[in-house]
This record gives C-alpha cells, structure tokens and sequence, in this order.
C-alpha cells in the first residue's frame, strides 16, 4: 500500500487547492484562513466549483454543512449537487454561497434556553481553517454554527474563540522577550482516544448496551484484568484487521492516526494520533470516534466509546496532550537551549501551573458527565482533585527558583531566571507517573480527566481560555515593568509560591492524598452534579466573557444542557434497567423455579430422594426474587417522584441522591441471581462471553 499517495487523498487540502486554483484565487483563499479576513463571494464562487469538480471525481454526490451541536457528536444533513438545467436535464452545480452558509433548522438541537430568547433559526458557516474532505459520497465542509444573532450554538465557535484568545496573550508575552518574527500562536492537540470492541452478536442481545452504551447488569467474570496481560499484549487477527482498515479510511481523511495498542482491561484499545492544532484535532477526534464505530461495524464488531461500559474493570478515558507553539514551529513549553529561552519557558509554565490552580473547578467542569461519574471520583483513573505532575526534577529548579538556593548545590551558583540554563529534561524523567490528572510530559501537558466518548473541544476551550486569562495578567504587569529581568524573575518566584500547592508528584490514588489535597485547599468535586454549578460562578462568567469565549447566556445555556444531559441519560438508564428486569430478567427467573419446582414435586413423588441441591436453589432464587421485586418498585418509585419541573440543580441532585442509589440496589440483587440461575436460562450474555468475545 502506498500510504503517502493513501494519505489525505480524500482532502481537500492545501496542495489539492494550490493545484486546482487560480493563483489570485489561492492566495486570497490562503489570506482569508491564515487572518481570518472576510471571503469575498466572487472568490467563494470559484472555490466552490473547484471543490465540488474534485469532490465528484471523488465519487461525491452530495455536500453537507458538518457542525458540533452541543450534544457532543456531530451533525450533518445532506444535499445533492444536482440543479435542473432544462429539458429535464440537470447539471452538478455547487455556488459559493452554498459553500460559506447553510441554514439548518436549529430548532432540534439542544439550545440551553438560547432558543427562548434568540430567533429558533440558525446557520452554519465555513470555517476556513479545518479542510473539507469526502466520505462516502458526500463533501464534508467543516462549519460553526450560530443562531440568528450570533450566539453560539456549537462546540467549534467557542473553542476558536478560545484560541484567539491564547493566541492574543501569548503574543503579547513573545513580544516582552523580543521575539518580533512570530505572527501567530497556536494550541496544538494530541487524543489519545480509548475504546472497547466486542462482538456484534454480543451487542444485539444486550438492550443495555443497545439504549445507554454500558451494561446495567453483569456479575464479574471469573478473569478480570487481574492478571495484567491484556495491556500493550499481542493484537488479536479480528482486531488486528479492523485496525489496519480503520487507520486506512483515517489516513485517507488526513487524520495521523499513529499509535495503536491493547488497553489494560479485556477488550480494551487505544488508538493515538499525532499532535495537529487544537481546532483539527477535535474535528480529527469526531471523525475517529465515528469511523471506530463504522469500521467495527464493517467487521462484525461494536465499538464501545462509553467511559465504563463494565463495572469491575477499567473504564475508558482520553488523554488530551497539550501545548502551545507558534507558527514559526517553536514550542513553548519545551525548555530552550539559551537560559533568554529558558526564561520564556518557565513563565509560560508557571502561566499553566497558575491557571490550573486558580480554575481547578472550571477543569473539574469540562470533564464532568453521567458517563465519566464512573471513573472520576470513583476509585478509577485519574480522580476527581486536579492536581499537577511536574517531575522531581522541574519541581526541584522551581523550589530552588522560589528560595533562592543552589539546585542540587550542583554547582555553587544560584539558580537565577534568565541567567542558569536549565537541563534538558530527558522524557523519561517527566513521564512516570501514570496516575496524575494533569501532566508535565518533557514538552507538553497531558490532561487525562476526559472521559472517551466527549468531545476534546470542552476541555480545550476551558485549558485555552484560563491560560489566556494568566498570561493576560502576566503581559499587563510586565509591559509596564522598567526593569523587566527583575520583574520576570520575581513573577516566576511569587506565582510558584502562591500556586505550587497544585503540584503533586505522588501517587494520585493514594487516600493520603485526598486527606492532603483537602490540607491545601483543593476542591475535591465528585460528581458531575457537584461540579456543574462553578460553571456559573461569577469568577468563571466573568473569565469567559473577559475574552469573549463565551457570552453570559451562553455559558448558561451550556450549564443547562449539561444538567439536563446528566439527568435524561440517568433517566434512560432506569428506564433500561426496569424493562430488562421485567421483560428478561424475571421471566428467566420464573422458567428456571419453574423447572427446579417440577424436579422438586417428581423427585418427592417417585420417593425419598435427596432435593437439598433443588431445594437451596429453590429457595435462595425465590428470596433473591422477592427482594429483586421489592428494589424493582423502589426504583419505579423514585422515578415517578422525579420532578422535572424543579429547578435543575434540584432535579440532577435527586437524580444522582435517589434514582442512582436504587439502580446501584437493583443491579446488587440482579447480579446475584446471575450466579444462581443457570447460564442457559439467564437471558443476557455474561461478563466472561462478552469482554472475551473477539477472539
Ligand atoms: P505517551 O503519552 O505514551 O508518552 P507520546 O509522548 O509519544 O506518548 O505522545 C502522546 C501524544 O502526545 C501523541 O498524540 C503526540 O502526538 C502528542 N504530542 C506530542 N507532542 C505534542 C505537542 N507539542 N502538542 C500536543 N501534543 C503533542
Ligand atoms: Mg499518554
């Protein structure tokens, strides 16, 4: 396979234009994405043609405006190029108005309240900086969607508005070092995206999986991933072959899909691609995310991207890989050669370690939903304290930096901003520890709270946004300052004393460290529904909409989207749970005392024989039945005393106190009948059948 020709050759990207374009037309197309300048229409008009002329080559038939409406996924409606062209004739036809607006009905997307006060229409724009590219016959033109008036009914809008902002600060901070040369700074984005795969039979008689993308029952499997060796082990032929058609179809569509490997739990996967800017990258992680499901499909398989589709054995994350460099290619947190460069780099970091402390609540929100309850806060991978790793090694030179002391007395000079070169810090000395939420990995963070089925774009409008606001702060005091060395100097040691309780090199897991983190003043927000309302403090309104990221209404109609994401999905897991029990789950119960009854009454009737074994089944299912029937009407009864009409905070925490305790009571009773009731009467497939499945 020729992967280079393979590579991108379903996008229209920047050599297919330079190709394909007149000159003038390029150049002004280059402008317009490079500044984000206006597009005039005539120059659209061409674009268009070319575009839809290559696109049909490619077999398409049709275009779509592809957005991210705030459910998480994405969304697309389809219109075929055809236009009439007389004598019942047609031709392919596709104008530049088409190409830079569309208007899909909003009326059908979650709105948080937006749609109350703002006009119910909305469009979508061509955002320039993502290419368009075709999948199964269609364009896709990546595009932001708005309401009538401009707010933001996406992900994508916020999350370039995010980085605008960075890119705003960062300059003015490249600027006090005289750095003239960089026009732009950009976030860039590494998701290490992981998943579970099971046989589609499987899936099909599990209605838990089919309704919420988790099992709701399962007693566990006699092997769990107890024995570790699932993780980094051999891949097996079936998943072996739905990867390599999986990182085809990605490489077509220009995504760098560069690492792939077995998970530590049975069944589980990682796939990661190489680091792209923030904006790609998250349309590069929806696209993976569907064509995970897509291909699995292909090959007989069901892609699991829920964070814990299995109780008892790891859940699924991402790791979002983090950094910050400028269109000239420098990175910014990579420590430089010169101790100027150093300089730059340990304000840059210190920025972050600030900006991760001060909005610890604001990272803790971007992570948070029904699905990632499971992990976070939750005796799983990472916990819910955010806290930073920084490495002994770069905690010691701050340390030092901080008191004024020799680092490691090494050599009996002082440690001084901008005048000791730092050590190259080697990766391996950045990267032990596997358990902290957010991570210093040699040149970049790693942020690894996200759950495996959200959008990237969240966390990164959050992580753009507050490292916006600190550098913001920074580039104020500093422009003013008359002796800018003294003063950086100063900045570094003051903002590492007043933030450095935020670093944690130890073991994250450890119940020391959630009695220390409570020492130190860090929030500890448990639960999505704990965490939801610092979305709407003052001082998180107030950093949105200093660097309009976000308007007030906005960050409310985002608050209640969340909430009421959080309750429809636990909704729908009860929902799920009392079908199950009363179509499957009882039923096989009753067969199975039906027939131990029968044995029961012939054995008694042919004569004295032994009926201890029939007779303890007998009567333990019938108690477990009893109490299974006891917990059923719990649960519905929790669930018809659920209020909609309360206020949301109310309802999430009734939701989360009432309806989520009796499910957790229900499944209890539900999984110990699993172990009493005979495998070919119980109606579910088991742990063991489905995480070992694929074989
Ligand atoms: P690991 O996390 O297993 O140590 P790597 O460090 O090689 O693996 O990289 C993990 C992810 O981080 C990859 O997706 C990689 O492309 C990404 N990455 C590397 N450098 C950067 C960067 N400067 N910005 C963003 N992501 C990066
Ligand atoms: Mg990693």
């Amino acid at each position: 396979m020729d992967i280079p020709a393979l590579f991108g050759s379903m996008v229209f990207n920047d050599a297919v234009m330079q190709a394909r374009l007149p000159k003038d037309i390029y150049k002004t197309l280059k402008k317009t994405i490079s500044h984000g300048t206006h597009l005039d229409l005539d120059v659209a008009n061409v674009v268009a043609n070319a575009m839809k002329n290559w696109a049909v080559e490619k077999g398409a038939t049709h275009f779509t405006h592809w957005f991210q409406p705030m459910t998480g996924i994405t969304a697309e409606k389809h219109d075929s190029f055809i236009s009439p062209a007389g004598d019942e004739k047609i031709i392919m036809e596709f104008s530049g108005k088409e190409l830079i607006r569309g208007e899909p009905d909003a009326s059908s997307f979650p709105s948080g309240g937006l749609r109350a006060t703002f006009e119910a229409r909305g469009y979508t724009v061509w955002d320039t900086t993502s290419y368009a590219f075709v999948k199964d016959g269609t364009l896709y033109i990546p595009t932001a969607f708005c309401s009538y008036s401009g707010e933001a009914l996406d992900k994508k809008t916020p999350l370039l508005r995010s980085m605008e902002a960075i890119d705003k600060q960062a300059l003015r901070i490249l600027r006090l070092f005289g750095n003239t040369g960089a026009n732009r700074v950009i976030t860039t984005v590494g998701p290490e995206q992981e998943y579970f795969l099971i046989d589609a039979d499987m899936y099909t008689t599990r209605p838990d999986l089919i309704y919420t993308g988790r099992t709701l029952f399962g007693m566990p499997p006699p092997k769990g991933q107890e024995l570790e060796d699932h993780y980094f082990g051999s891949i097996k032929p079936r998943v072996s072959a739905f990867m390599k058609d999986l990182e085809e179809e990605l490489w077509k569509l220009g995504v760098y899909a560069k690492t792939k490997h077995n998970e530590v739990a049975p069944a589980q996967h990682e796939l990661a691609p190489i680091f792209t800017t923030t904006n790609i990258a998250t349309d590069h992680n929806q696209l993976t995310m569907e064509l995970l499901k897509s291909v699995a499909n292909r090959h007989g398989l069901v892609c699991l991207l829920h964070e814990k589709p299995f109780a008892g054995v790891n859940g699924s994350g991402k790791h979002n890989n983090w950094s910050i460099g400028t269109d000239t290619g420098s990175n910014l947190l990579e420590p430089g050669d010169t101790p100027r460069d150093n300089a730059q780099f340990l304000l840059f970091l210190v920025a972050v370690i600030k900006a991760v402390d001060e909005y610890q609540d604001m990272l803790r929100v971007s992570v948070a939903s029904a699905g990632n309850d499971h992990r976070l806060g939750a005796n799983e991978a990472p916990p819910a304290i955010v806290s930073m790793f920084l490495g002994d090694e770069l905690t010691e030179i701050l340390e030092a930096l901080e008191s004024g002391a020799d680092y490691r007395n090494k050599e009996k000079t002082q440690m001084q901003v901008g005048v000791t070169a730092l050590p190259h810090f080697p990766k391996d000395s950045t990267d032990r520890n596997r358990t902290s939420p957010f991570a210093f990995t040699g040149n970049k963070f790693e942020f690894r709270m996200l759950g495996s089925a959200f959008s990237i774009a969240g966390p990164n409008i959050v992580l753009n946004t507050v490292v916006a606001e600190i550098l913001r702060e920074f580039a104020d005091s500093l422009e003013k300052s008359k002796d800018f060395k003294k003063d950086l100097a100063q900045l570094i040691q003051k903002t590492f004393h007043e933030h450095k309780r935020i670093i944690f090199n130890g073991n994250n897991y450890a119940e020391e460290w959630v009695i220390e983190a409570k020492k130190r003043g860090l929030s500890n927000l448990q639960t999505t529904v704990d965490a939801l309302p610092e979305y709407i403090t003052k001082k998180n309104i107030d950093l949105f909409t200093k660097h309009n990221v976000f308007s007030e209404s906005e960050i409310h109609s985002r608050y209640e989207i969340l909430m009421e994401g959080y309750c429809k999905t636990i909704n729908i897991e009860a929902l799920a749970m009392l079908d199950m029990v009363k179509g499957d789950i009882i039923p096989a119960c009753i067969r199975y005392q039906n027939e131990l009854a029968k044995l029961l009454e012939r054995k008694k009737a042919c004569g004295d024989y032994d009926v201890s074994l029939e007779g303890r089944l007998l009567g333990s299912i019938s108690k477990l039945s009893a109490d299974l029937l006891k917990k059923l009407d719990a649960l519905e009864e929790k669930l018809s005393g659920a209020k909609a009409d309360s206020d949301i905070l109310a309802h999430a925490r009734y939701f989360r106190d009432n309806i989520c305790t009796a499910m957790a009571e229900l499944r209890a009773v539900a999984d110990s009948l699993e172990a009493l009731v005979g495998n070919t009467y119980w109606p579910l497939p088991s742990y063991g059948e489905i995480l070992y499945s694929v074989f």
